[in-house]
């Protein structure tokens, strides 16, 4: 045959690399297996930048905070069923978040899968994903591939952001076609998140609640972190003069010393405000549901934004809804909002006070140097780190650990606290630690309980294998909200403790990471600060008195208790 007269071809394998290319999409998250370990490979040698885990939970993890990082959807890549159930728990938590996502599974062979013949790994992955996503897509011929990414992207990202899956059959992969018509079949997605103008009527609406407000809240929760709109965000709250109360993952929006800042006087802001306006915050369990006795006696109106529809009067009756991105929606605000009006002077002096009194209660706390440490004094170290490094990113998970340290720590930027959001996960640390360090660049600083590292340990390999800056600290009580519980009835452990005295640290070492024991506030001090400095993979096992922390930290509540046996 002479040079030129056969026919070019490309395959599955370089379909799905191209189609991610072109749509920007520099990183996979994955764990290698059948039928993926090639197409890793193959993406690897394509400048596509490919984080191999040691578990799909906590590449999925990495690929949902990376969307959230990024407004791209975070792709995570696993095998059939075992790795793609594995990756399904990352998926449900992406969409429950709102963090654009696409899990990527190789699967079966359709004609064996659906005569239920007993195929390798045989499931019907697409029937199980779907109720737990946005949008769930199959591609079984390889000209469909471009279209499949395109609408798996739209979906990750446009209206309310979420977890999408994508089925890919292992034959998909290997199946060619002409090259030239390949390259035509793709799909570069134009506007994938179109913006979504408010109506100016419910803009109107929403200014008049406010401005008749006597002591008016701004609650902004982590759809406005997401949406990037910062700038509009700050402008409108310093020109409405009125006090805001971050969501946890919403911490330095604004910053948490701002002078409107009334997280440390949550308490008093949700019990006493008469009109409150969400921005990207739901109204679910993490703010009583808009009611109840956390919401005190004062009536309320609630203002709410939000990007999607069915949000409004979920839990109570919100009086303005304006339906919009946030971005559009607070620069319409900005716009329509004039001079003239402020926050009541006497409401936004009473909510500094009381700030500035649980700041000043809390202060002398932070400051003791005990050995072994409570959690005070462990925190108000990790306070400054945080204040000397605010670029860095702070991971946080467990249950006092977690409560605790969002109280103590300030944030200073945006976007800079990860946590176990809505569902309040427990497992979410390594790997949103990884995908954090890759995506930003910035030093990570993850704090982390005993219990809450359990989940996804084994990724210090990971962190350590791609040399990240990544600097863990455990808050090592040697147990689940405490170390102490006893078991009265036989031998075994009791059920909430681990091996007394554990050296996470080791753990580290083992992979080449730096390993430090940390027994007192001015040790822990030392290491964080060196790690922080020298961005070497970093493990500090805080040793924290067994004692100290409550039964499910702030949220004991939820429990349910037996009257035939009090605890
Ligand atoms: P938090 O836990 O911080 O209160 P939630 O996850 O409960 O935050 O709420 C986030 C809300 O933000 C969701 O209702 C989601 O629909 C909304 N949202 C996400 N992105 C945007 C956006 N770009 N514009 C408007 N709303 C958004
Ligand atoms: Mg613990």
């Amino acid at each position: 045959e002479a040079p030129g007269t056969e026919q070019e071809l490309t395959d599955g394998f370089h379909l799905v690399i191209d189609a991610l290319k072109l749509n920007g999409i520099n990183t996979i998250y994955n764990v290698p297996g059948i039928p993926i370990t090639d197409l890793g490979r193959m993406a690897q040698a394509a400048g596509i930048r490919v984080i191999s885990f040691r578990h799909e939970q906590n590449a999925g993890y990495a690929a949902g905070i990376a969307g959230y990082l990024t407004k791209k959807p975070g792709v995570c890549l696993t095998v059939s069923a075992p790795g793609f159930l594995n990756g399904l728990t990352a998926l449900a938590h992406a969409t429950t978040n709102c963090y654009p996502m696409i899990l990527v599974s190789g699967s079966s062979e359709r004609e064996i899968v659906d005569l239920q013949q007993g195929d390798y790994e045989e499931m019907d992955q697409l029937a199980i994903a779907k109720p737990l996503c946005k949008a769930a897509y199959r591609v079984l011929h390889a000209q469909d591939i471009g279209i499949g990414f395109a609408r798996a992207i739209r979906a990750a990202v446009s209206g309310r952001p979420g977890g999408v899956y994508l089925d890919l059959p292992a034959k998909l992969f290997g199946q060619v076609m002409n090259a030239e018509a390949g390259q035509k079949s793709l799909v570069k997605v134009i506007d994938a998140a179109p913006a979504q103008i408010p109506s100016p009527a419910s803009v109107k609406r929403a200014l008049d609640v406010l401005k008749s407000a006597k002591r008016p809240l701004i609650i902004l929760g982590k759809g406005a972190a997401y949406a990037q709109a910062d700038e509009e965000i700050k402008s409108f709250v310093e020109k409405s003069g009125v006090p805001f109360l971050p969501m946890s993952m919403a911490k330095g929006l604004l910053p948490d010393t701002h002078p409107q800042c009334a997280g440390a006087a949550r308490s008093t802001v949700l019990k006493d405000s008469d009109v409150v306006m969400l921005i990207g915050a739901r109204l679910n369990w993490l703010l009583s549901h808009g009611k109840g006795k956390s919401w005190g006696e004062t009536p309320k109106k609630f203002i709410q934004v939000d990007i999607e529809p069915k949000e409004m009067d979920s839990n109570v009756e919100i009086v303005a809804p304006v339906v919009g991105d946030i971005g559009s929606v607070v620069s319409a605000f900005n716009q329509a909002i004039g001079a003239g009006w402020t926050a009541p002077a006497d409401w936004t002096k009473a909510v500094s006070t009381k700030r500035e009194e649980n700041v000043a209660k809390m202060a002398p706390k932070l400051m003791n140097n005990k050995s072994p440490m409570d959690y005070h004094g462990a925190l108000g170290v990790l306070k400054n780190v945080i204040k000397e490094y605010p670029e860095a990113i702070l991971v946080n998970e467990g249950a006092n650990t977690l409560d605790l340290a969002r109280g103590v720590i300030d944030m200073y930027k945006p976007r800079k606290r990860l946590d176990v959001g809505t569902w309040g996960v427990m497992g979410i640390g390594m790997g949103q630690a990884i995908a954090a360090a890759l995506e930003t660049g910035h030093p990570v600083l993850a704090v982390e309980g005993d219990s809450a590292f359990g989940f996804s340990g084994m990724e210090v390999e990971t962190i350590c294998r791609y040399n990240l800056p990544i600097c863990v600290v455990i808050f090592n009580n040697d147990g689940i909200y405490r170390g102490t519980d006893v078991n009265g009835a036989n031998d075994d452990p009791a059920t909430t403790v681990f091996v007394k005295g554990a050296r996470y640290d080791k753990m580290m070492e083992a992979f080449g990471g730096v390993g430090v024991n940390a027994t007192s506030p001015d040790e822990l001090k030392r290491a964080v600060n060196e790690a922080m400095k020298s961005g070497k993979p970093t493990l500090i096992n805080a040793v924290i008195d067994p004692a100290a922390g409550s039964e499910s930290g702030r949220i004991g509540n939820l429990n349910p208790q037996s009257v035939l046996q009090k605890k």
